[in-house]
């Protein structure tokens, strides 16, 4: 059975099952503070759970793209070195919402993998929860029971909290789990040891592929459990884990998931496969890493410095680490993987082969910039090497500058510095790492407590598109830290305040009554919520407020919003319809906007471009908003979804004139009241693509007003004669005097030399030439290096005073550097004590520089003891 029809076959027998097939969700994951990407299946169902929400079915199935490379699930590590983990995977799973519970759960899961997948009956273990005395759970005699129905009872084992309890995080749905297990050793090896002895021992032949998870708790701040309002099911069946055992493989490598990439980068690298465990585990990596960075560069993640972005960053790099040390890869290859990974996955994750070409070119600008940062971080391990030529162990705080600075993964470095014959101070380095975790550690002090709910509460509905100003009520609230410091969180039962989302910024504003006023500092999205962030908790929480936006501020926003819109539209006109969204940024201040496209814009194309928004502006075009189209009709209406865009059914669609958005953002009722939009500025922001930044309404008009200013200024002091032309004339005229002046200092520089060759002494068979000028030092020391070439046993000291500060070169010749055994690093040394100073150089010539002025004739009176 291939791969895509494992899976298809998953999601046809639920949907047999009444199950309705859902798409997975992004990988990456929006407004959840507690969790950066999908770790498993229930992620996008959270909200379901918690009963913040209705599911539109009470039975649903899907495969989901999973990464498990932060937080609570964490796999990186062992990825490359064991067969069966990954950073990204997918998981299968079905899901019930408070319809049927264990029952079904384990029959279905028995029927699929024996009747249908045909997994012979003998090869499966089953677990079940064994209870836990310190949170007061019962063993799950249910499941046990249930499945005693299927299995032999010698089949179903017990398992402890760590197995068999899971949880998502270190807070949300939690509850009691039965895993199944598939013992796939060669039958003399079973027969040596018993199967069930080897479940969740880490044997790579007797692996963990399903959990069927019974979600009845809520795991709270304070570590406590609460039930959850209904009985939920919640499974996770590990897809290439499955393959591999369809496919009678032993490592989920050995699957038609991943033996075309690992051909790839056979064909690229010359290894093979196979040949030698350490280049296996490379493969393996590669093979692993490239999946999870493209999932996430095809959701919108791209790699960056900070948060999510920087995780996918330093996936790539332990990718190209392991491919620079042990495949001895020099040029980027991973980007070359895209179009195998896009034929594997493409046709079922269409994020994927829609966006395939995009992927590989910010895979491979990302892997040609590592690369060099590799060679700069060689290039500073050999000078430190060449500069400490007696050393034998590298010190720590080097190898963490490399790793800090630089992004070099320590055993990089390690490698490196073996194949010089060194060790690296692997203790110091430790010390180093710890002292940075903790600093990282204060800086991201992070902490939220449980929800205080006032009134139970489903919907907070949001009613600020037409209204700035409402009576509200206090549903909920909550404290949080962070490094900022402390703060409350209050949620209402409506709210007239827009939640930070769709790059658009969260409103700010007050609400008020006749005890008190609190400000409102930002209003942000969480899960399903809007939440207002305040610094102090109101005093009397339970009395109505009146609740104000901040209308000024909101207006600002929105005019910038309407004009991100515009200049979409107008990007697509003039540039091509190639121009998608790749992320943006709008505030009262400025809008920000992100697209692929793949070189700079022309000066003409940045004037066109603005010329077509500010057009629609004159045009004066009414906003036509529409709250609730189906999502289909949008797209036939010509809106574009996002990728990495998490859409409802039912969407908001927002057009003026030709330009159609899906939109949740506020907006102008008419395009005039953006009043001008002004490009300021065109740059790069990642591989394929562009950074618009552009004002509009007041700003836009202070703005031109300031560069008017400005320009009445310079015509002023250019005496008000035509701006252009005299700077023009005073660029050509400040040229000429600048050649007229290197010239004047050659000419100078040739009376000086005349001067010193006549004031040579020949002192014990050494010309000696001793003094002081007004040249700069760089032409002292051409003219030193021209007499060393005309004049044998040449021995000149001259002091030079720059900005009142002195300096002294000494220039000896190189023969007599041997004869006499002469240094003039030596001399300056001693020499730049007279001027309080210090410096260096070479035998034959070398500078110092000082403090005193007063010290450079004395310095030059006690040059002549070294050959008297
Ligand atoms: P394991 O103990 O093998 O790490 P788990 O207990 O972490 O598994 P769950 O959180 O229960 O796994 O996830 C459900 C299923 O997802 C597992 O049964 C397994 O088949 C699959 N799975 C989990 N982690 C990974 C991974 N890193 N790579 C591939 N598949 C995985
Ligand atoms: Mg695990």
């Amino acid at each position: 059975m291939t791969s895509k029809d494992i899976r298809k076959t998953f999601l046809d027998f639920f949907e047999s099952k009444q199950h309705t097939i859902v798409p997975s969700a992004p990988i990456v994951l929006k407004d959840d503070p507690t969790l950066m990407f999908s770790n498993s299946g229930m992620t996008q169902f959270k909200d379901f759970f918690l009963g913040y929400k209705e599911p539109k079915s009470f039975r649903i199935a899907d495969t989901q793209k999973c990464l498990r490379v932060s937080g609570k699930h964490n796999d990186l590590d062992d990825v490359g070195k064991d067969t069966y983990h990954h950073t990204m995977f997918e998981m299968l799973g079905n899901w019930s919402f408070g319809d049927y519970f264990k029952k079904e759960a384990i029959a279905w899961a028995w029927e699929l993998l024996t009747q249908v997948y045909k997994i012979p009956k003998e090869w499966i273990y089953v677990t079940i929860f064994e209870g836990d005395s310190i949170e007061n759970l019962n063993k799950d005699v249910e499941a046990y029971n249930f499945w005693k129905e299927h299995i032999t009872e010698d089949r179903i084992l017990l398992g402890n909290k760590k197995d068999n309890f899971w949880e998502m995080g270190d807070t949300g749905p939690c509850g009691p789990c039965s895993e199944i297990h598939v013992d796939i050793r060669p039958l003399n090896e079973k027969e040596k040891i018993d199967g069930k002895k080897l479940v969740n021992q880490d044997h790579p032949q007797v692996i963990e592929v399903w959990n069927l998870v019974f979600m009845e708790y809520l795991r709270k701040a304070d570590k406590t459990l609460e039930k959850l309002p209904k009985q939920n099911v919640d499974t996770g069946m590990g897809f290439e884990r499955l393959c591999m055992i369809l496919q009678g493989k032993t490592s989920n490598y050995d699957t038609d998931v991943f033996m075309p990439l690992i051909a790839k980068l056979e064909q690229i690298s010359g290894y093979k496969y196979g040949a030698n465990s350490n280049t296996d585990v490379a493969f393996r990596v590669l093979a692993d890493h490239v999946r999870a960075i493209a999932f996430s560069i095809a959701d919108g993640q791209l790699p960056s410095n900070s948060g999510a972005g920087y995780v996918i960053r330093r996936i790539l790099r332990r990718a190209v680490g392991y491919a620079f040390r042990i495949l001895n890869m020099k040029e980027p290859l991973l980007y070359q993987l895209v179009p195998i990974l896009n034929t594997q996955m493409g046709e079922y994750f269409l994020e994927l082969s829609k966006q395939a070409e995009h992927i590989a070119l910010v895979i491979k600008e990302e892997e040609s910039s590592f690369l060099r940062t590799i060679d700069q971080g060689l290039v500073r391990m050999n000078s430190f090497i060449e500069n400490n030529p007696t050393i034998k162990t590298i010190p720590g705080e080097i190898i963490f500058e490399l790793y800090d600075t630089y992004g070099f993964p320590s055993d990089l470095s390690r490698i490196i510095a073996e194949e010089k014959g060194l060790s690296i101070d692997e203790e110091g380095f430790e010390v180093e790492m710890s002292k940075q975790k903790e600093r990282s550690k204060s800086a991201g002090k992070f902490r939220t407590y449980d929800w205080v709910v006032l009134h139970e509460d489903l919907q907070e509905e949001f009613v600020g598109y037409d209204y700035l100003d409402t009576q509200v009520k206090v549903t909920r609230y909550r404290k949080i830290e962070n490094k900022e410091g402390e703060f409350y969180q209050l949620v209402f039962q409506l709210t007239p305040f827009y939640a930070q989302s769709g790059g658009q910024v969260g409103d700010t504003g007050y609400i008020m009554n006749d005890n008190e006023k609190i400000d409102i500092l930002n209003t942000k999205k969480e899960n399903n919520l809007i939440v207002h962030i305040v610094k102090e908790l109101p005093k009397y929480i339970e009395f109505p407020f009146q609740a104000v936006v901040d209308q000024a501020r909101r207006e600002s926003i929105s005019q910038n919003h309407s004009a991100t819109h515009l200049l979409h539209a107008a990007l697509r006109k003039v540039l091509g319809n190639h121009v998608e969204q790749k992320g943006s940024y709008v505030g009262p201040d400025y809008l920000r906007f992100d697209f692929s496209h793949f070189s700079k814009m022309t000066e003409e194309e940045i004037e066109q471009v603005e010329f077509e928004i500010n057009k629609k502006v004159m045009e004066r075009i009414l906003l036509n908003e529409n709250r609730s189209v189906p999502f289909a009709k949008a797209l036939d209406m010509g809106a574009m979804a996002l990728f990495g865009e998490k859409y409802g059914d039912i969407v908001r669609v927002i057009k003026f004139g030709d330009s159609v958005e899906l939109c949740g953002g506020t907006h102008v009722k008419n395009t005039q009241e953006i009043i001008i939009c002004k490009i300021i500025s065109e740059s790069s922001s990642s591989a394929g693509v562009r950074r618009i930044e552009a004002i509009t309404g007041k700003t836009a008009l202070d703005f031109l007003k300031q560069e008017f200013n400005s320009y009445e200024q310079v015509k002023s002091l250019l005496k008000n004669e035509e701006p252009i032309k005299s700077i023009e004339k005073l660029i050509t005229e400040n040229e000429e005097l600048k050649k007229q002046i290197e010239q004047l200092v050659k000419e100078k520089a040739k009376n000086e030399k005349f001067l010193w060759k006549n004031s040579i002494k020949e002192i014990n068979g050494v010309q000696y030439i001793g003094l002081i000028t007004e040249l700069n030092n760089a032409t002292v020391k051409d003219l030193i290096f021209q007499l060393k070439n005309e004049i044998e046993n040449l021995f000149i000291v001259v002091g030079t005073k720059t900005d009142n500060k002195p300096t002294l070169s000494i220039g000896i010749s190189d023969d007599l550097v041997k004869s006499k055994n002469l240094n003039a690093g030596a001399i300056v040394r001693e020499l730049a004590k007279e001027i309080q100073g210090g410096g260096g150089g070479q035998p034959s010539f070398a500078t110092a520089g000082g403090k005193n002025l007063y010290g450079l004739e004395h310095a030059i009176d006690k040059s002549i003891q070294y050959i008297d």
